[in-house]
């Protein structure tokens, strides 16, 4: 059935592919963004479509839209942006959450939120399984991001129990690929540009910190899946690739890839920085079906293939932190 679907943060680099995908399956998408860390060229290519609409406004405000289903991805999400302005962060998971579910109330629609890894902070428990309830330092720089989404999460579960509204919660592990934003600052984006420029790779801490990489292609496929399961399921579910890797293997992967002359050089550890992550995705294997299929080369040299085909001067860094 077709229907109404609005995305909020639709123009990002999760956003835009999403989009493209649900336009793409016939639906009347709405696409929602004050292209904070993105920009309009990432949907450049849907704006001609009849069944696409762009709107530049910010999840903080309230707006009047009719809609079937929302996916609220409308959030800074690497390090630097988030920490460029840690209270609009907040503001923007908290109000952004409070104002996508009172549309949803209003037009008895499906709901579904992007959430994170980040809700299990520096994890104690390995892998993570959506039962742990996480060690985040509730004080610390990533709390504006970490703690804004636990905040969301607790928003769509007293919706859901206090108002009967149909929701969907995902937490979204370390996703890489084409139209991620070349100066966000993130680990996979950071490599690729410094090795294509001939820069030096700046790996933090000894690289030994270990990450888990979902191929952006998969992650949304997994986005749709989540909205389309049956009502019972409504998560918080992880999504992610299970296969665990240390910062300095993707370093080396990187340069090798890219048949780069960079070397790598060491950095301090950002504060907080989580030491190891990896999804127990058992519930999404269970309930959608889902699992990824991109191994981290296949979807490296696809993400490295773009970043040849872009200019990085046609990318404006949103923040000065990259
Ligand atoms: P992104 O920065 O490319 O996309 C976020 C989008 O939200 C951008 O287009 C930005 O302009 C928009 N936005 C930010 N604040 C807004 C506001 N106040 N009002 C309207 N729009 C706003 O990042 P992404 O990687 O595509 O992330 C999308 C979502 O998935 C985020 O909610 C993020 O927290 C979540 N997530 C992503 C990852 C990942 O590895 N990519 C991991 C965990 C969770
Ligand atoms: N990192 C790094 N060099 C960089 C950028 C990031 O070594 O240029 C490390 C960072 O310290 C972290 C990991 O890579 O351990 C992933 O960082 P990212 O910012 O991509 O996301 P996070 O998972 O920390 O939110």
């Amino acid at each position: 059935m077709l229907k109404r679907i609005l995305v909020t943060g639709g123009a990002g680099f999760l956003g835009s592919h999403l989009c493209e995908r649900l336009v793409e399956m016939g639906h009347d998408v709405i696409c929602l963004d004050n292209f904070f860390t993105s920009q309009k060229t990432n949907v450049a290519h849907l704006l001609g479509r009849p069944n696409f609409d762009l709107i530049r406004h910010d999840v903080t405000m309230p707006i009047w839209l009719e809609v079937d289903e929302i996916y609220n991805l409308a959030c800074p999400a690497a390090p630097g942006h988030y920490q460029f302005n840690p209270i609009k962060t907040m503001k923007t998971s908290v109000l952004g959450a409070i104002n996508v579910l009172g549309m949803a109330r209003r037009c008895r629609a499906k709901v579904l939120q992007a959430s994170t890894s980040e809700v299990y902070g520096d994890p104690t428990e390995h892998p993570q399984r959506e039962s742990y309830r996480g060690n985040v330092n509730p004080i610390g720089p990533r709390a504006c991001y970490d703690e804004g989404k636990r905040a969301a999460e607790a928003l769509f579960m007293d919706y859901h129990r206090s108002n009967r509204i149909n929701i969907r919660i995902v937490r979204i592990f370390n996703t890489y690929g084409p139209r991620m934003h070349p100066f966000d600052g993130r680990v996979v984006s950071n490599f690729i540009r410094q090795a294509l420029c001939g820069e030096d790779i700046t790996l933090f801490g000894d690289g030994s910190q270990t990450r888990s990489f979902c191929y952006r292609d998969d992650l949304v496929e997994g986005l749709i899946r989540m909205m389309d399961a049956p009502d019972e399921f409504i998560g918080p579910c992880n999504l992610g690739n299970p296969h665990e890797f240390t910062v300095r293997q993707l370093a080396e992967m990187v340069v090798e890839l890219t048949g780069a002359k960079s070397k790598i050089v060491y950095e301090p550890l950002p504060a907080d920085d989580p030491t190891r992550r990896q999804p127990d995705i058992s519930l999404a294997r269970t309930n959608l079906g889902w699992e990824p299929k991109t191994q981290l080369r296949e979807g490296l040299t696809k993400t490295i293939d773009w970043f040849h085909k872009i200019k990085l001067t046609d990318y404006r860094p949103p923040t000065p932190n990259y």
